[in-house]
């Protein structure tokens, strides 16, 4: 048997990253207060989309999130095939669309950094985007079109990542309510609020927008705050949207089953995952500008999550310096889902002893705060 890993958190980040250290040989066990997927994850709308994301500035955030993508393809097969479950993944490309003339500017000023990372970003104009999608609105004066730009459905693929995790061996132990880290310095010791003892010779903090309360446990800042992202759902007929919408104030994703998903609100409201009239009415307000017959529709499913957003934007992903056992993976504000496959692979990296092949993750070193 291999190393024993405990993983605090059973997220996409916990999920895949568990996946992936029993597909390597470690016994891994999931510690979750509630149910594997059940937050962030399980809520998001499932764009891996790296070039609409982070469109300014190509540093180390945004090469880790092209690297992710270009994992995409095999990590969701090699998913599918451990779990024997299905889901959705959509090599659809997105098209990144903008209203005004000084926009269509800055649209240029990315592509010509963006082709310098192999992507063919394609210019279009207003014309030539509503020949690609017909119910988009006549004010739409350009876009960029990524054909590298993908999207998952979130629930069933955090849902097959869970069960390839039970395939491997992986020991999921959920609905625990809290987890309390008992001893960590010389040996791992967690307990469960029903007095449940876990212990392992790894631990992998995995916890999403509760990081921070792991402060007092460590003694480094972890400043890993939660931003409510509301988002909703309409009805629409299969193929009336087929590529992801990106525009400056929100998103819409065509799913296979006929929704269109469109997201999200930015907002600070604590630990709450409740959805407000005003953040969907935010939405549903910038939807008509954009597809102009929404506007005879109201959405059938509005939802919210919890994104964990860190002060400088990048996640914390490593070893802590003075206690090598204990490794970081948090903090992938909104971009969790992209970055799970490179965030997984980095971290077994780690704890094979190798030194990771990812140079971006030298912006990501969980004490650099403290
Ligand atoms: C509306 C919305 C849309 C989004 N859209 C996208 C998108 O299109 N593309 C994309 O890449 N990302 C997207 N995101 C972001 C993405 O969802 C997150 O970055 C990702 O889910 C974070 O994963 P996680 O595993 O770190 O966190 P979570 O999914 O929140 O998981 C953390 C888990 O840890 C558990 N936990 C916390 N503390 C403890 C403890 N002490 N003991 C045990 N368990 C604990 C929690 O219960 C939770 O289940 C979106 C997010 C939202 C909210």
């Amino acid at each position: 048997m291999g190393e024993r890993v405990l993983v605090l958190g059973g997220g996409v980040i916990g999920l895949a990253t568990a996946f992936e250290l029993s597909q390597r040989g470690y016994a891994v066990t999931i510690l979750e207060k509630t149910v594997c997927g059940g937050q962030a994850s399980g809520a998001a709308a499932g764009m891996l989309a790296p070039f609409s994301e982070i469109g300014e500035d190509p540093d180390d955030f945004f090469q880790l999130c092209l690297d992710s993508l270009r994992m995409y393809k095999k990590w969701q097969q090699e998913v599918k095939r451990v779990s024997k479950l299905d889901f959705e993944y959509s090599e659809s490309g997105s098209l990144h669309a903008v209203y005004h003339d000084a926009d269509v500017l800055a649209l240029e000023t990315r592509k010509s950094w963006q082709e310098q990372w192999g992507t063919e970003a394609e210019l279009l104009t207003g014309d030539q985007l509503r020949k690609m999608e017909p119910l988009l609105s006549k004010d739409l004066k350009a876009a960029m079109y990524y054909p590298e730009e993908s999207h998952v459905f979130a629930p069933d693929y955090v849902l097959a990542l869970e069960q390839a995790c039970r395939e491997n061996g992986v020991i999921i132990c959920d609905q625990l309510e809290s987890v309390e880290i008992i001893e960590w310095k010389e040996a791992i010791h967690l307990r469960s609020k029903s007095g449940k003892d876990f212990r392992a010779d790894q631990l992998i903090i995995c916890s999403g927008a509760w990081a921070s309360e792991l402060e007092h446990v460590f003694h480094i800042r972890i400043p890993v705050y939660p931003i409510r992202g509301q988002i909703c759902a309409y009805d629409m007929q299969e193929n009336a949207v087929n590529h992801i919408i990106y525009t400056s104030q929100g998103y819409f994703v065509p799913k296979a089953n006929g929704t269109l998903v469109n997201g999200a609100s930015e907002d600070i409201a604590g630990f709450q995952t409740s959805v407000t009239e005003k953040g969907i009415e935010r939405l549903t307000n910038w939807n008509k500008r954009v597809f102009p017959h929404l506007s005879q529709k109201n959405p059938f499913h509005t939802w919210a999550g919890l994104r964990p957003a860190t002060q400088d934007g990048f996640p914390l992903i490593g070893k802590l310096q003075e206690a090598e056992h204990i490794t970081f993976a948090t903090g992938h504000y909104r971009n969790g889902i992209l970055l799970s496959p490179i965030t997984a692979v980095a971290v077994a990296d780690l704890l094979d002893g190798h030194k990771s092949i990812y140079s971006p993750l030298q912006s990501c070193i969980p004490e650099r705060f403290s």
